[in-house]
């Protein structure tokens, strides 16, 4: 029934008007994009089989088309569905070009067998969907540099004499070292604090689910060579994360929170979200921060002092 495979499958693909190659790569790299950075090997992700097949309007027929392998020694038949097929080609093809790491690379680093973007195949996403280069930074999108980094940093020992300072030296490397540093930096934070926010507890992600409310802020500003690492880090919502920016807060050495006296000189009908009082009811005196689950990883107690000394308003 079948000369070669190459020409058996090329015949069932002009056969089943079946889209280009270069078409289903772009459809993959953009749709991996969307998903954030990630999407589970095609043998376990049915969804994504179909997403990709809507991207296309493909047909049932075109959907349902199989390919058969006939092993005569062994009297059986294989049968492949053809759409599985091309899109594991495509996604073949853009691993070899490192714009994405293979389901057996991706679990080695994170322990899930998924396809992940490489930052070249971030480039080549927001290239394909016209979305400016400067965009990089704020969109949420994973990377396997980006969870590379990530994992070291949850996975680093504290050193001894732990310096939460930048050093000149490093403070120099390269924009791009920078900015996969700055958003391993958010993604580790976020995860190691479970997504939520370690003085209210709020945690809240996106319809789609794609991206978390909750951010990672440095205890020590950047601005003031606060290192990105997960000493120097602590995820909070928006609200808090502007209100310790602005010093209405800081933490005691035991994590405990510390409210800025000038609380008593706010207005009264400030800080409430119609009648609730979510302002003084989340920063309470003396109630204690979230903490990450491993002790190696809470917030260092210098960085936590520079910021009560030097941000905290009194
Ligand atoms: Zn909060």
């Amino acid at each position: 029934m079948k000369e070669s495979n190459m020409s058996y499958e090329s015949f069932m693909r002009n056969y089943f008007a079946m889209p280009e190659k270069q078409a289903v790569k772009d459809a993959l790299i953009i749709t991996i994009f969307k998903h954030s950075g990630n999407i589970k090997e095609f043998s376990s992700g049915e969804e994504i089989v179909s997403e990709l097949a809507d991207y296309f309007s493909l047909s049932m027929e075109q959907r349902n088309a199989v390919l058969e392998r006939i092993y005569r020694k062994e009297r059986r038949t294989v049968k492949t569905p053809l759409w599985h097929r091309l899109l594991y080609r495509a996604a073949n093809e853009l691993a070899k070009d490192r714009l994405i790491t293979r389901p057996t690379e991706t679990a080695r680093l994170t322990g899930k067998r998924e396809w992940l973007l490489t930052e070249k195949g971030i480039d080549c996403a927001l290239a394909l969907l016209r979305i400016p280069q400067t965009q990089k930074e704020i969109i949420s999108v994973n990377s396997f540099e980006i969870q590379k980094n990530a994992e070291a940093l949850k996975n680093a020992l504290k050193p001894d004499h732990y310096n939460p300072f930048e050093t000149a030296e490093r403070a120099k490397k390269s924009l791009r070292k920078a900015s996969i540093r700055a958003r391993g930096f958010r993604r580790a934070v976020i995860e190691v604090y479970n997504h939520s926010c370690c003085v209210c507890g709020l945690k809240l992600c996106a319809p789609n689910a794609l991206c978390w409310e909750v951010e990672a802020a440095h205890i020590i500003p950047h601005s003031h060579r606060g290192k990105d690492d997960l000493w120097n880090g602590i995820a909070l919502c928006r609200l808090h994360h502007w209100a310790f920016d602005a010093g209405w807060f800081s933490f005691s050495e035991e994590y405990q929170i510390i409210v800025s006296p000038k609380i008593k000189t706010l207005p009264e009908n400030f800080g409430k979200m119609n009648e609730y009082d979510i302002f003084r009811n989340t920063l309470a005196t003396d109630k204690f921060m979230m903490l990450p689950k491993t002790e190696g990883l809470y917030p260092d107690k210098k960085s936590i002092e520079w910021h009560r000394k030097n941000i905290l308003c009194n």
